[in-house]
């Protein structure tokens, strides 16, 4: 058991479905072959009719009693006299090697003398030697242990198959798996996947059951709330409700799909308890902060804490918004519900910093929800939601009018003047380069390089990058006085623009479909017509025709996963979850759901 025990190790396999997804690379196959197939591997019986020394090399001519006596002769390069002995004058043999003709003789160089006749034996490419992963596989892929795992007979089978068959042709069709073999291969892969993240989703006690009236609230808004914005104020406030399990979820909205409203009613419904709601920048603390101030019934304190800048009494507020600042808060008063803002903004550093937010007391932890504006493919969603509860909130409440044109070098002047059309109508633009200084590798123009040319012919031509220490200061100049902004695809423009109406990405063949939709995010903000434009050397990307067409983040994040091999994304933002060997997120949602309803079933049982 110990002995198996570090193999496993060695293989970096935790289940017995692990070791059942290692498939064979290749066969070998000691059945007696039919025919003399010339320039293929055979096995033959066949009996030594001679053997000598020649050149230093072992001859050996056999005879093939199966096949009408005919003579097959072989040369052994590397002999022993091991060889000599075994090839004696008159033994018999089965013989496996590659089958050739020479001048109409029959010719096999030299060939192995096959003990066990009648085998296929599965050929495993692993860390460990041939006769270590087939006694594991021997030892633990078993009919019994299969069923054990909630596998149903045909998968059970054909698992067994895999790893023992009785012939190639039961698994391999034209020298490929065969495909009812690889559709079991990717039900087992997701289900396994799915039984390992339930395995990990530990349930706390909440510190409270909140269920605090939102109806003021909901009230006093100038607008009614959208149905998935409703349903997903539901899930949560179906969460909040229970003391016996702190809710962990994860909201999934576009930007401007108004997740703020769903962080508002769930403030509201944990009073009269206090919750922390914590924003990656102090821009979005503000702009959180102000928007509660606003929408919030006048009753609730409301505090904001960041670096140099508090407002109202932390210690006594209902709802709390501030930054990491929060963090270092000794006298910080522990919130019965904590809440994050664009999850998908802070680093990983930071996320363990915020566990530190949910630790909660005890046994008990506060209700935890976070949010993020980075859309996720259904079937990511899917597998997600075993370790998280997710809610994804797929529209907007009001349509954005967002045109998007891939343009080339030629259409530049048309691009200026309508940039200059633009500006008349006090509206604003932004142009995104690849990069700030020049580089050999990027065949566009850096920041610096067109700086000149944008400053010599606009005023109030504004420029930041990701290093810029200034960019928050230059970002809320531009709002007020700006008309054209220069900045760098790491650029988080973190506060709302709502005249910016154009945006040009400089290369955008270079970046993910999720990047790219995050910056065309930022136009429109407020319903003005805009205009995105994907400037590139080669517009006639099929990748980013399809981008144009759709504005829904969902159907991107299912865009990206398709063009996931196209190889001309160099930023790296394509969906890095799970990578699976056969599953295809892009196209397997209804395997993922068998193997969904497949985990809960065993659960229930
Ligand atoms: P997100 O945080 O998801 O990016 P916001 O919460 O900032 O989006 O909402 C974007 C804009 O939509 C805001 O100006 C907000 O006031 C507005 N909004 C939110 N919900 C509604 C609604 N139901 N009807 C009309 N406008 C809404
Ligand atoms: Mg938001």
């Amino acid at each position: 058991m110990e002995e198996a025990k570090q193999l496993f190790r060695k293989l970096k396999i935790y289940s017995l479905l692990d070791l059942a997804l290692i498939v064979p690379a290749a066969y070998s196959d000691t059945t007696l072959s039919q025919s003399l197939d010339i320039g293929k591997t055979v096995t033959l019986d066949a009996k030594v009719l001679e053997s000598r020394v020649y050149n230093g090399k072992l001859r050996v001519t056999f005879v093939l009693p199966r096949f009408n006596d005919r003579r097959l002769s072989s040369t052994f390069f590397r002999t022993t006299p091991y060889h000599y002995k075994l090839f004696e004058p008159g033994s018999s043999h089965v013989i496996q090697g590659r089958l050739d003709v020479y001048k109409g003789y029959l010719q096999m160089s030299q060939p192995k003398s096959v003990k066990e006749v009648g085998r296929v034996t599965p050929k495993y490419k692993t860390v460990l030697k041939e006769s270590e992963i087939r006694s594991l596989m021997e030892r633990y892929i078993t009919e019994k242990n299969l069923y054990n795992e909630g596998l149903d007979s045909k998968e059970v089978a054909t698992l067994m198959r895999l790893h023992f068959p009785n012939s190639i042709e039961e698994v391999y069709h034209d020298s490929r798996l065969k495909p009812e073999i690889v559709e079991v291969l990717k039900f087992v892969e997701a289900f396994n996947h799915l039984k390992k993240l339930r395995g990990k989703r530990v349930d706390f006690p909440a510190l409270a059951a909140l269920s605090g009236d939102i109806t003021p609230f909901v009230e006093g808004l100038p607008f009614t709330l959208t149905e998935e914005q409703q349903q997903v104020i539901g899930d949560i406030r179906k969460d909040l409700a229970r003391e016996d399990k702190a809710a962990r979820r994860m909201v999934v909205g576009d930007v401007g799909s108004g997740k703020t409203m769903v962080i508002l009613a769930s403030a509201m419904t944990a009073l009269p308890h206090k919750s922390i709601l914590m924003a990656p920048t102090s821009l979005l603390a503000l702009q959180l902060y102000e928007e509660a101030s606003k929408h919030l019934p006048k009753d609730i304190s409301i505090a904001l804490v960041m670096q140099g800048k508090e407002e109202g009494d932390y210690e006594e507020a209902d709802f709390i918004i501030g930054t990491h600042a929060l963090l270092y808060k000794e006298d910080m008063p522990s919130a019965a519900l904590v809440m994050v803002d664009e999850q998908h903004r802070f680093g990983t550093n930071q996320r363990q910093m915020l566990e530190a937010l949910v630790s909660g007391e005890g046994e008990r932890k506060p209700h935890y929800i976070q949010f993020s504006a980075t859309p996720i493919p259904r079937t990511q969603a899917m597998m997600e939601s075993e370790l998280i509860d997710v809610s994804l909130i797929t529209t907007t409440p009001f349509e954005r009018e967002v045109h998007t044109k891939v343009v080339g070098r030629e259409s530049f002047p048309a691009l200026l003047s309508h940039i200059k059309e633009e500006i008349a109508r006090k509206h604003q633009v932004l142009i995104v380069y690849p990069l700030v200084e020049e580089s050999q590798e990027v065949p566009y123009q850096s920041l610096e390089e067109s700086r000149g040319f944008w400053e010599e012919r606009f005023e109030n031509v504004y420029v930041t990058h990701g290093k810029d220490k200034e960019k928050e200061e230059v970002l809320l100049q531009f709002r007020e006085k700006g008309d054209i902004l220069l900045a760098t695809t790491v650029v988080e423009v973190g506060i709302s623009l709502p005249r910016l109406t154009l945006i040009v990405i400089v290369g955008a063949e270079r970046l993910g479909l999720a990047t790219l939709h995050q910056l065309r995010g930022r136009v429109g903000r407020n319903g003005l017509k805009s205009w995105c434009y994907l400037f590139s050397n080669t517009p006639q990307s099929e990748r980013l025709a399809q981008f144009s067409k759709t504005t829904n983040g969902f159907d991107i994040a299912k865009l990206d996963l398709k063009f996931r091999d196209s190889g001309d994304i160099i930023d790296g933002t394509i969906q890095s979850g799970q990578k699976f060997k056969w599953l295809d997120m892009a196209e397997d949602d209804a395997i993922i759901c068998k193997a969904k309803e497949r985990v809960h079933i065993q659960e229930d049982n």
